[in-house]
C-alpha cells in the first residue's frame, strides 16, 4: 500500500470518466507513486470526490487522501447504513460531521460510529502536487493503467 495515498494500484483512479476527469479536473498528484486524484472542488456546492457515496470501502480509500490533504487532517471512512439496510461508505473530515450528517438524514445510521480506516496522523510528503495535468501526461497516465 502507498504510504502517502493508500492505494496498492498507482494507476486506480479515475474510477470512472478518466479521460475528462484528468483533462478537465485539478489532480492531486502523489508525490510517492504517482497516482492521481480528483481533488476538483464543484462551483456550485462547493464539493469534491471524497465528498460523495462510495460502494466499497476500496474506493473510498482511493479518495482518503484528496480529503486528508484538503481538510489538512487525517479524515476516516465511515460505514453508513441506509433504510433496507443498503450500506455505503463516506469520507468525514472527524465524528463532529459524521454526526452532523446522521442529524440530516434521519434514516441513515453508522452502526460502529467510528472511522474503518484512517490514516491516523495527518502527514505531509515532499513530492506531492496539485494541478491540472498537461495533454501529454494525460496520455502517459492512460497508456499506463
Ligand atoms: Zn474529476
Ligand atoms: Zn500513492
Amino acid at each position: 500500500m502507498c504510504e502517502e495515498c493508500y492505494s496498492e494500484d498507482s494507476r486506480a483512479t479515475p474510477l470512472r470518466g478518466a479521460r475528462a476527469c484528468l483533462e478537465g479536473h485539478t489532480q492531486y498528484i502523489c508525490g510517492s507513486c504517482g497516482r492521481c486524484i480528483c481533488i476538483e472542488r464543484e462551483e456550485r456546492r462547493g464539493l469534491q470526490r471524497w465528498n460523495f457515496p462510495f460502494q466499497t470501502l476500496e474506493q473510498a480509500k482511493l479518495y482518503l487522501r484528496a480529503a486528508d490533504h484538503t481538510r489538512q487532517r487525517a479524515c476516516g471512512i465511515y460505514q453508513i447504513e441506509g433504510p433496507g439496510g443498503r450500506t455505503f461508505y463516506k469520507i468525514f473530515p472527524g465524528r463532529e460531521e459524521l454526526a452532523a450528517f446522521l442529524r440530516k438524514n434521519p434514516g441513515k445510521r453508522c452502526p460502529q460510529g467510528a472511522p474503518l480506516f484512517s490514516a491516523g496522523r495527518y502527514r505531509e510528503f515532499p513530492g506531492t502536487q496539485v494541478r491540472r495535468l498537461r495533454p501529454q501526461e494525460v496520455e502517459a497516465y492512460l497508456a499506463q493503467r
